[in-house]
């Protein structure tokens, strides 16, 4: 079920308890700004999520609150995981859910990091 991004922050989120060491992940880069991890559920060769330390929702709650260093270092982030997966020269897609329309499923910041295939198509079509 998508949620509601414009709810408070719930640290009872399962990347919360991820951050806090509760439940384990296959951890690929960790520094002051982001953690970053494989999904459980990868829909690439490559599926990695990236994960502010501070407690974002959303996109929309990092970009209004956020001070510039935290959006600096998790940007900075995204590309030092992705260029340590090898996937700068043959390309990757990067995808962040908000909300509802974003069908965003957990309710704290995640950029996902696809790659090791050719993407096509950008946007799936509607379904009923
Ligand atoms: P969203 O739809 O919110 O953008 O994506 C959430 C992602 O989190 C999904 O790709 C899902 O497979 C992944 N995910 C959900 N629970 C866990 C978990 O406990 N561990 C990891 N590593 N990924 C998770």
């Amino acid at each position: 079920m998508p949620i509601d991004a414009t709810l408070p922050y719930d640290d009872s989120n399962i990347f919360a308890r991820i951050l806090r060491g509760e439940l384990p992940a296959k951890t690929v880069h960790e520094d002051d700004y982001a953690l970053a991890f494989h999904d459980i559920n990868p829909q690439a060769p490559v599926h990695i999520l990236v994960i502010p330390k501070g407690r974002y929702v959303s996109w929309d709650d990092f970009t209004t609150k956020a001070r510039d260093a935290e959006v600096a270092g998790f940007i900075r982030a995204v590309g030092q995981v992705a260029r340590a997966a090898g996937l700068v020269e043959p390309g990757y897609r990067l995808l962040a859910n908000i909300g509802g329309h974003g069908h965003q499923e957990v309710p704290h910041l995640h950029v996902h990091i696809f790659g090791g295939r050719q993407f096509r198509e950008m946007v799936p079509p509607p379904r009923d």
